[in-house]
């Protein structure tokens, strides 16, 4: 059967030069980065090196990141070291209703343990606009913390003019950029991103490894107490094998980062097109235009996201309906709801998320299958009267 995989957001195929690199530090590259003979040397060397690498990809310094297992690590590092350091400074953080749960739940905690959060809403694209972050601000506001592009829908915020407004007013501007990362150019510089989270899965790197960038001078205290790994700011040996291969897939990822995104886009643009050229009473999700090059997001009106979805995969073709982590739960996605959509609008949402592998007969073969599996379901729903 023929497979096609549109789930990349969710997760990506590890590339062959990136398990390439990362083959001699599973085998006999085993030496601790912490021991000073030959053999830690070795693997010390290694994880500079992706340092290094990583750094460049977003305009930092390779003193300014560090390692850790993930996205949702690094978002939680951020957000509970700001909010624990610079408490005396206040207690109120600002963010949006669109976040991450690694996110999200973070705040929510903090909110357990004396701290305030705004959520700031967004328009029926998933945007916040820049007056609303300046209109949350208050006196003992201490992190703005906004992802760079939604996981969902692909809408992309306008981070470099929150982030000025942020650098104006001396308040830490933390993004979640585990979706930005390898398909949008990104300064934290010219940006004025104080710290950046990002994850290698994302952009075909290993699982169980990512990044937290923190400009020079803001202490974040770690979330792992240990040894000194890091430099005091994350504990435990370091995940050698995975952060070479970060170094490499985020290498990989921003070489013709342009040209791949080019490629995804005119993909994306097709299905945009034809879906709803192809199927009636469809409504694309997020913004038309600020948008993540290889997301499609629609809701299919008078069907189950769920039933389009067990239908796709019996067809070969993987999507989603939101996040992997809200999958399995019957409540329908809080960004869709946080732009409005209702209850069964957002219920029949679809997520098509390209890489730069996808090609033009997968997108053809979704094309053909797609509205057949529709006009099957909606034959069978109560609430379709054709
Ligand atoms: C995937 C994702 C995360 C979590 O990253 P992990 O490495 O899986 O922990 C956080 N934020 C966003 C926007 C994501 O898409």
């Amino acid at each position: 059967m023929k497979r096609v995989y549109l789930d990349n957001a969710a997760t990506t195929k590890l590339i062959p030069e990136v398990l390439e690199a990362m083959m001699p530090y599973m085998t006999e590259i085993y030496g601790n980065p912490s021991s000073p003979h030959y053999f830690g040397q070795q693997s010390g060397m290694a994880v500079d090196k992706a340092r290094q690498q990583v750094a460049d990809a977003i305009g930092a310094e390779a003193g300014e990141i560090i390692f850790t297992s993930g996205g949702s690590e690094a978002d939680n590092t951020a957000i509970r070291g700001i909010a624990e350091r610079y408490a005396k400074k206040g207690k109120h953080i600002i963010t949006t209703a669109v976040e991450h749960h690694a996110v999200l739940h973070t705040c929510q905690y903090l909110e357990k343990h004396g701290y305030e959060v705004t959520y700031l809403p967004v328009d029926e694209y998933g945007l916040v606009t820049v007056d609303q972050v300046r209109e949350a601000i208050r006196p003992d506001t201490i992190l703005v913390t906004i992802m760079f592009a939604n996981n969902e829908v692909g809408t992309i915020m306008p981070i470099p003019e929150i982030g000025a407004l942020c650098r104006e007013k001396g308040i830490f501007f933390h993004t979640d950029a585990v979706q930005a990362v390898g398909h949008v150019r990104i300064d934290v510089k010219e940006m004025n991103i104080d710290m950046l989270s990002m994850s290698a899965h994302k952009f075909h790197g290993p699982k169980g490894i990512g990044a937290l960038y923190v400009r020079k001078g803001i202490i974040v205290p770690p979330l792992i107490y240990g040894g000194a790994q890091e430099r005091n700011r994350r504990a435990g040996t370091e995940n050698v094998p995975g952060i070479v291969g970060m170094g490499r897939a985020i290498e990989l990822a921003c070489e013709n980062l342009d040209e791949k995104a080019a490629k995804m886009m005119l993909l994306r643009d097709k299905l945009i097109r034809e879906i709803p050229a192809r199927i009636p009473e469809v409504k694309l999700n997020g913004h038309p235009t600020k948008r993540l090059p290889n997301n499609v997001n629609y809701s299919i009106k008078y069907i189950e996201g769920e039933s389009i979805l067990l239908m796709l995969d019996l067809n070969g073709i993987a999507a989603s309906s939101g996040s992997a982590c809200t999958s399995g739960s019957l409540d329908p996605s809080h960004v869709l709801l946080a732009m409005g959509l209702t209850h069964e609008v957002a219920h029949g949402s679809v997520r098509m998320t390209l890489c730069d592998e996808t090609t033009e007969e997968d997108i053809d073969y979704v094309l053909e299958v797609l509205p057949k599996v529709a006009e099957r379901l909606r034959k069978m729903s109560p609430l379709y009267h054709g």
